[in-house]
């Protein structure tokens, strides 16, 4: 181990050089290329989930076209940006994440392209005070949160600001398109209020999962969220991990687990395998086409194939597995 020490220098050397240089060629006046001018609609628009495209279509409507990097069943902790990905930020007119480092290793690809991309994350928009603390990826939060839906509808304005600013003709339009969306967040939240009230008592609302995605469906629909792996994907689960849900699971009597879109389910089956073998006790694993959309939508032609969709899956596996 260690390596070579003389190759190890002359690579830092070249990096601190050619760090130098791009420095100083992105300086110069009229040599750095700013992010592509706007003349008129089509916005092309880059989003990197799914989540993020449903609003930013949903407020643009057609006026813009919107290109998603990370498709259905894209786990975006773990998504490392391909071939062509950053052309496309760097084309885009707007580009529009999650941020809260969801996509923790995207972070490069858009360090890089800085002063080439006109780039929001939608959640700036969220008072910070109302964000779940968690340690990710480099962040201090956890970054789930269109999982409690009016959370996710403070993100509707920083969409529509951004899309007015560069497209100022299209200012009713995206008012208008804001207002109807966030209508429909608002009535999209009462729904699943009443349905969800269906999962009672109090000790039956456990909501276990592969990795720990629904901390903000927990805290503003009142369940207990518990989740295989942390709030990233990006680390393993520990032994020590598998053996607390175990029990957790055995003790409980938890009659349900559900397996996520975007996770493989291998955990989840040597955690209940270990719950049957300690504790005598078996738990279903809801998985399959009831796998819950965590942190991509559905293909097209799903049931999740939109924001509300989405949520409306989860809701109905949700309550049908825990309301038994
Ligand atoms: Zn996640």
């Amino acid at each position: 181990m260690g390596g070579n020490p003389v190759r190890a220098l002359r690579v830092a050397l070249v990096a601190v050089v050619c760090g130098l240089v791009c420095a100083l060629v992105v300086g110069l006046p009229g040599c750095s290329s700013g992010p592509p001018a706007f003349d008129k609609p089509p916005v092309r628009v880059v989003c990197t989930t799914t989540m993020v495209a449903d609003m930013v279509k949903g407020i643009g409507g057609d006026r813009v076209t919107v290109d998603t990097l990370m498709g259905p069943g894209i786990d975006p902790h773990r998504y490392q940006p391909i071939a062509g990905d950053r052309q496309k930020i760097e084309g885009a007119h707007l580009v529009f994440f999650n941020g809260l480092h969801l996509e923790g290793k995207m972070t490069d690809t858009f360090e890089k392209s800085r002063g080439r991309i006109r780039g929001y994350a939608v959640t700036d928009g969220i008072d910070k005070a109302q964000l779940r603390h968690a340690e990710v990826d480099g962040g201090e939060h956890d970054p789930h949160v269109w999982f409690d839906v009016m959370l996710w509808s403070k993100c509707v304005g920083t969409v529509k600001d951004a899309l007015t600013a560069l497209d100022p003709a299209g200012k009713d339009v995206y008012q208008k398109n804001a207002d109807a969306y966030l209508k429909e967040l608002e009535a999209l939240d009462k729904e699943i209020r009443v349905e969800l009230a269906r999962v009672s008592p109090q000790e039956n609302r456990v909501l276990v999962t592969s990795h720990d995605a629904f901390g903000y469906f927990g805290r503003a629909y009142g369940f207990d969220v518990k989740g295989l792996q942390g709030v990233s994907t990006a680390s393993e689960s520990g032994t020590r991990d598998v053996k607390e849900l175990v029990d957790f699971l055995g003790k409980n009597k938890i009659p349900a687990v559900f397996t996520e879109t975007s996770v493989p389910e291998a955990g989840l089956k040597t955690v209940l395998d270990a719950c049957k073998r300690d504790h005598g006790h078996t738990v279903q694993l809801v998985g399959g086409k009831d796998a819950l959309y965590s942190d991509a939508l559905g293909a097209p032609g799903t049931s999740g194939e939109t924001y509300a969709g989405m949520i409306r899956h989860n809701v109905k596996v949700i309550v049908t597995a825990l309301s038994k």
